[in-house]
Formats: C-alpha cells, structure tokens, sequence
C-alpha cells in the first residue's frame, strides 16, 4: 500500500470495537463471556482497531490477546496491581526512573488496542491517569535537572495513540537537552494501527539531533499486514531503529514452530530481536503463564534454528520493581528445593519468585 492509499488513522481508531455487544456479533465471544462483560470492562477495557478488526478475522487464533475473556476474573493470590513495581520509582507522576541513564516517560495510558495480558492494566485505559498539563511540564524538568539520564523512554500506553500535536512538542523539548542522548518508543501500533506511522511522524524523527529507537511489541507473525510493512519501511527511511518486544504467550506463542515464525518475521523485515517478556504478575493473566522451566527451554530449543541476532532474550522483570534480568544469566537461579531466586541488578536484594500459572 503507498503512502496515498494509507487510511486515516484517526477514523480508524474512532470505529475501533470497544464493546461486548459488537464482539459477540463478530462471533468473538460467546453469550457466556458476554454475561460477564461488565465486570470485564469494568477491570480492563475493550479495544480493538478497526484497521486490526480485519486481521483477527482472517486469524482468529489472534484473538486470544486482544478479546476478553472470564479467566480473567480469575485473580491469583501472587498477583499484584502493579508487578513491577512502577510506583516505588516514580519521582514524579509520569516517571518512572528504575536505572541511572535511562527514564520512563509516560504521556498518556491510552492504547489503540487493549492486550489482556497488560502488565500496567492498573492504569492503563483508565483516562484519568493521563498528564495533566502541569505534571507533563514536572516530568519534563525532572529529566531536564537529571543529567544522568541519556535516554528517554515513551512508553504507557502506547506513546503512538497520542496525536502529533501532543508528541511534537515534547520531542522538541527532548531535542534541547544535551544530556539526553537517544529517544525510545515501546509501542504496538505497528500491527495494530499500522497508519498512526504518517510522513508527518517520520520526517519529524528524522529532524531529531538524537537517536530514535522504536520497540515493535508483536506477539505473532499473523499481526503483520501489508500496512505493517509499509510502515517499517517509512521508519527505516527515517533512520529509525527497529527492535522487537514480544510476551510468551501460552496458546499465542508458546511452540518452537511459533515463536520461530514470530521471530522470523521480525527478521524479515529488519528488526533486530530483543524481548521475550515472561509474563508479568499482573491480575487476571494467569491464563496466558507457560512455566518458567518450559518458557526457557523453548527459547534455548530457538539456538539451533535461528541466527544469534534474531534469538530474543528471555526477560523477567522481578517483582516489586527490582529490574529486569535474562533467565539464561546469573541473576536466575534455581534453588535445590525447585524455587526460582533472583538477584536485583540494581541493588543486588534477592527475591523469591513465585508465580501462579493456569
Ligand atoms: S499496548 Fe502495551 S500498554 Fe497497551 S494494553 Fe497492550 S501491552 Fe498494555
């Protein structure tokens, strides 16, 4: 599709489906899930672009991420509202600044499509979390009075769900700061709104003084459409650089066959592989947890299939917001009595994890 042909993103957002009634019509829930569709909505939001509506038709093995389901009324007793620890690193609201060089700019904790397995569903849909003028303008002074921080981190929410209005000025504040070395998106818009990548967007990051580095969250190599390549193409263009962002997802990903085609897809477009999250300890998501054993000898079964760059690393983020580490490294370790410790990289404290799985 050339640039001409894109759709306007914002109508597509606008016709996004976002309830149960359309869901059951399209045939994506049954009349038991929409019984219980106001509890559901009422802990996590409905959100399926209508651009994406098309691709979970043509796959419907994709729906599991993005419609409702009642297992996730079903709240374990190891699950947090916020399993990493977001709150206890956040000097001000819309920061979050877990590491010495780099922070988390949270701008808004709207998505154009709402993933059941959201670790920050706490927050996330939830409108009243987003800046207000004057908290937006504190963030921005605590990272401009902080000069360890080299790079920013958009994240939320999806950064890209924002208008160009509201992302412009912030970047060219970003953009003045000397100490600031390099930007980053973690987004999902790639696959789900594959038209919010404008020229207007790309030639805007391509201005920029610092690198620009943008995270494709994708679960599965069916997310990608024609739209998604165009996309990618637009952000190479622009010298941006693609890294990839996956969860091991039982019944979405969580095969050899599977993730291999998932990563060979990032591959094939130009994304260098980065994260497999295991999933986080957020409520409702034991369903979509594979064993940790298990997610790890997926990943290491990916060794003999798959080039080095396109192996993503198996990634845990500790619980209480005590970092990310790689299972395959000496922050894991199993204990002689089958217990999972893990060492904080930032301060070096030991947690046991104990996750609940389906
Ligand atoms: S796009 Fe990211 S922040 Fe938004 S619902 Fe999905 S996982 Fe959560």
């Amino acid at each position: 599709m050339s640039i001409h042909e894109q759709k306007n993103w914002a109508r597509e957002l606008s016709k996004a489906v976002i309830d149960a009634k359309s869901m059951q019509k399209l045939g994506w829930i049954d009349t038991n899930t929409y019984n219980k569709s106001k509890d559901l909505k009422e802990t996590f939001d409905f959100r399926v672009p209508n651009q994406f509506k098309e691709q979970i038709n043509k796959h419907p093995e994709l729906s599991d991420q993005f419609v409702p389901s009642i297992k996730e009324l079903d709240i374990k007793e190891a699950e947090l509202n916020d399993p990493i620890g977001d709150e206890s690193h956040s000097p001000v609201e819309g920061i979050t600044h877990r590491y010495e060089d780099r922070a988390l700019l949270k701008l808004s904790h709207q998505c154009a499509s709402y993933c059941r397995f959201c670790f920050r569903k706490y927050k996330v849909s939830d409108e009243s979390f987003n800046l207000s003028r004057e908290q937006l303008n504190a963030a921005l002074d605590y990272i401009e009075n902080t000069h360890a921080i080299r790079e920013v981190i958009f994240t939320g929410g999806d950064p890209l769900s924002l208008t160009d209005k509201k992302i412009f000025p912030v970047l060219d504040k970003l953009n003045a700061m000397e100490h600031v070395k390099s930007i980053r998106f973690h987004t999902r818009i790639l696959t789900v709104l594959p038209s919010r990548i404008t020229r207007e967007l790309c030639d805007k990051l391509d201005s920029l003084d610092k690198s620009i580095y943008l995270v494709v969250h994708a679960n599965s190599h069916l997310e990608f459409s024609k739209e998604s390549d165009s996309a990618i193409k637009l952000l190479k263009r622009s010298g941006v650089s693609l890294l990839s962002q996956s969860v091991l997802l039982k019944n979405v990903n969580d095969s050899e066959e599977k993730l291999k085609k998932l990563m060979q897809s990032f591959m094939e477009r130009g994304i260098i592989s980065y994260y497999l999250h295991y999933p986080d300890l957020a409520k409702g998501t034991s369903h979509f947890r594979i064993d940790l054993d298990e997610a790890m000898q997926l990943v290491s079964s990916l060794r003999s299939k798959l080039p080095g760059y396109a192996i993503p690393e198996l990634i845990i983020d500790i619980p209480g917001g005590k970092g990310k580490i790689p299972a395959f490294s000496d922050f894991l370790n199993k204990t002689d009595n089958s217990k999972w410790h893990a060492k904080s990289p930032i301060d070096g404290f030991v947690t046991e994890l104990a996750y609940q799985n389906d």
